[in-house]
């Protein structure tokens, strides 16, 4: 683990359960969030970073792996050089080699990391040439071999490289020089590290299992993305199914509503109509009194009903006093002024159970179900006093009235009208703007 930062472990880990987390939500609610494509999207920002900085932590640890065999090889040239210099002489000479194999055996036996090691130099027509070697150096010889390697050693500068990661092995080149700082020859050390191969392996794994993460996180994400958008793609089109469906049925609800508002209002038209039919069908238009027709079919009904409870029903018969003179007078507009406040008083005085309308002309009519005799002469009495008292635009209006009784089934309406008449008949002879009970001895006089 030490190539890859703890944090990046920590946050791709976190990521990633909170990507698999809101997966698995979106999926158990059938519902989408736009967190995922974020949360997906970094978390593979962070697993390539990872493999990016796994990468560079392992170049860096090689780096400094070289470096610190850089500095042994330098430590070494180091001592090389200042025995050499002291001794003044070159490396050629028997003595010197011999010096110089019993440093390098020293430090071979030292520094069990390194394996071999070797001091060449280019002879005048380029080739290398060995002067002192110890340990194994087949790598290096197989590397010299194949041409110019450590090129820039000759150029007075200090090398390091690695040429197999499988076996571990390091050269490190350092150029030798003279005391007049030309260079003499190069040094070539060989490390093998036995830790190398397995830190190498480690770090390579590492990568290998980041890039597993990576492929299943893309092909992971990505099928939770794809059906996460034909889940969206089937969500919106049912919701715009359904809205249109919705827009429909407010239409077709408002249709009926508004057929419905104007069924009520030709419901209430055609009521208005009927209510004005009735009234135009029964009533009488000058008065607003029952008119002639209804006023007999109240009579009719009323006199059956009470015939069989046996209790007597009574009519009124009314007749202007001389009307005719009134119309001479006034006009015809204050005669029909004159009927109109008169049907008013009648409308007004008219008891409970009773009817009242226009009989004909300037006759009205007042029919008395359950009207006794005396009843009724009051009735009449209280009519005659309140229209004498009505005031109206032309002069002061009297009536003559005649009341008739029946008790029984013994008369018909014909006959009970015709008592009433000949009553109202004996009110005009014998002075007008009186009240007569055909009962009252009125038969011999009538028919006198
Ligand atoms: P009497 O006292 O004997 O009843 O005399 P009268 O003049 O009232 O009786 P008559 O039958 O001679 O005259 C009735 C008059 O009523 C005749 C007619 O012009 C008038 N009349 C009938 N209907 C109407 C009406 O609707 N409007 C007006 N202004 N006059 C009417
Ligand atoms: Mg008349
Ligand atoms: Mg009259």
């Amino acid at each position: 683990m030490q190539f890859v930062n703890p944090w990046f472990l920590v946050i791709s880990v976190f990521m990633m359960i909170a990507f698999v987390g809101i997966t698995v939500w979106t999926k158990r609610n059938e519902r989408t969030t736009k967190i995922l494509r974020p949360v997906f999207l970094i978390s593979l920002l962070i697993l390539i970073t990872g493999i990016v900085t796994s990468n560079s932590a392992v170049r860096s640890t090689v780096d400094e792996r070289l470096k610190a065999n850089l500095g042994s090889a330098r430590l070494m040239a180091a001592e090389l050089q200042n025995h050499f210099q002291a001794q003044t002489i070159g490396m050629e000479q028997e003595s010197a080699k011999k010096a110089s194999k019993e440093i390098f055996e020293r430090w071979l036996k030292a520094n069990p990391e390194v394996t071999g090691v070797k001091a060449i130099r280019k002879t005048p027509d380029g080739k290398f040439q060995t002067i002192v070697l110890s340990g194994n150096n087949e790598s290096i010889d197989s590397l010299l071999s194949r041409g110019s390697v450590f090129g820039k050693a000759w150029e007075g500068t200090e090398v390091t490289m690695m040429p197999n990661r499988q076996n571990g092995e390091v050269f490190s080149a350092i150029p030798l020089l003279n005391a007049d700082r030309s260079i003499h020859s190069i040094l070539l050390l060989t490390f093998s590290d036995p830790q190398w191969t397995a830190v190498i392996a480690r770090a390579q794994s590492l990568v290998v299992i980041m890039t597993a993460v990576l492929v299943f996180v893309a092909l992971f994400g990505g099928l939770a993305v794809a059906e996460l958008i034909h889940a969206l793609a089937i969500a919106r089109v049912a919701r715009a199914e359904m809205l249109l469906q919705g827009d429909q049925i407010k239409e077709q609800m408002e249709l009926i509503a508004e057929k419905n508002q104007t069924m009520a209002a030709n419901q209430d038209l055609l009521a208005q109509a009927n209510a004005r039919l009735h009234a135009l069908a029964t009533m009488d238009g000058l008065t607003g009194l029952m008119n002639h027709r209804t006023l007999m079919e109240f009579l009719s009904t009323s006199m059956k009903r009470n015939s069989v409870v046996g209790s007597p029903s009574s009519v009124i018969l009314l007749d202007i006093d001389n009307f005719k003179q009134l119309n001479d007078q006034y006009g015809h507009l204050a005669g029909d002024e004159a009927l109109r406040a008169i049907g008013q008083v009648l409308r007004q005085s008219c008891p409970p159970g009773a009817a009242v309308g226009r009989y004909g002309g300037e006759e009205f009519m007042m029919v008395l179900p359950g009207g006794s005799e005396s009843a009724a002469v009051a009735v009449a009495e209280e009519l005659r006093r309140r229209i004498q008292a009505t005031p109206t635009t032309s002069r002061q209006v009297t009536t003559s009235i005649g009341v008739s009784t029946v008790y029984s089934m013994s008369k018909s309406e014909q006959t009970l009208i015709g008592e009433a008449d000949s009553a109202l008949y004996y009110s005009k002879r014998n002075g007008k703007n009186r009240v007569t009970h055909y009962g009252h001895g009125l038969l011999d006089t009538a028919s006198a």
